[in-house]
């Protein structure tokens, strides 16, 4: 299965982080033995966890609500993070990545879905962000892209029509802000039942959890 979407995404030039949250530690050795490196969780302590017992070459990504008081938990090993979603956080994110003398790469996240339940944040706050002075003297984060979660409906035309927005956002920052930061580059988009979709719209990076590991026991 796992070598299969590999090929697929490889064709899109899309990356798959295997989103192994609830999963235990034998399911992520199979897919790391079949030669995946990319993990995404959403809970600190399980990818604390499974940072310490799995190998170190494993690239983390946070893809969860990550709360402040928390980051420095991650700071010294985690890859990316792909849910900032306010400036507080981002400041943290970049005081810890300092404590631990790393630049850590981080997405922004938005708010896509018509559900409130999902975080992130809308354009003219990420706009406020980028002109803002706090933004700019952050030296230890590096934004290299965005991310959301597209509703969790059966109607393909509402999600098609999330993706093209975020799709919209992106190219819009990339414009503005970004347009000679090749770093910029990832969009974050689509999970295991809407990532033909993603991939269409533009996504970059897919996050995708029972399609690879099965059905998932809490969380
Ligand atoms: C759980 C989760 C996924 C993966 O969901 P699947 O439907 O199992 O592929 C992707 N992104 C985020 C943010 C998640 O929390």
């Amino acid at each position: 299965m796992v070598q299969k979407l590999i090929r697929e995404l490889n064709e899109q030039n899309a990356t798959l982080v295997a989103v192994s949250k609830t999963q235990p530690i034998e399911a992520l050795q199979i897919i790391y033995n079949a030669g995946h490196r990319i993990f995404g969780e959403n809970r600190v302590q399980e990818l604390v966890h499974k940072y310490e017992v799995l190998p170190k070459d494993i690239q983390w990504h946070f893809i969860g609500h990550l709360q402040s008081k928390k980051v420095k938990q991650i700071a010294p090993f985690i890859n990316l993070i792909h849910s900032i979603d306010s400036l507080k956080l981002l400041q943290e994110v970049n005081k810890q990545a300092l404590k631990n003398d790393r630049i850590i790469d981080c997405l922004l996240q938005f708010k896509i879905a018509i559900e409130d339940t999902k975080y992130g944040m809308h354009l003219t706050d990420a706009e406020q962000f980028f002109s803002s002075p706090d933004f700019l003297s952050l030296k230890n984060i590096r934004i290299v892209g965005i991310m959301g979660m597209a509703s969790f409906v059966s109607d393909e035309l509402q999600v098609r029509e999330e993706f093209k927005q975020l799709k919209q956002i992106f190219d819009q920052l990339k414009n503005t802000y970004f347009s000679d930061i090749d770093a910029f580059k990832e969009l974050s988009m689509g999970m295991s039942g809407d990532y033909k979709i993603a991939l269409e719209e533009g996504s970059t990076m897919v996050r995708i959890g029972s399609l690879l590991f099965g059905r998932r026991y809490y969380g």
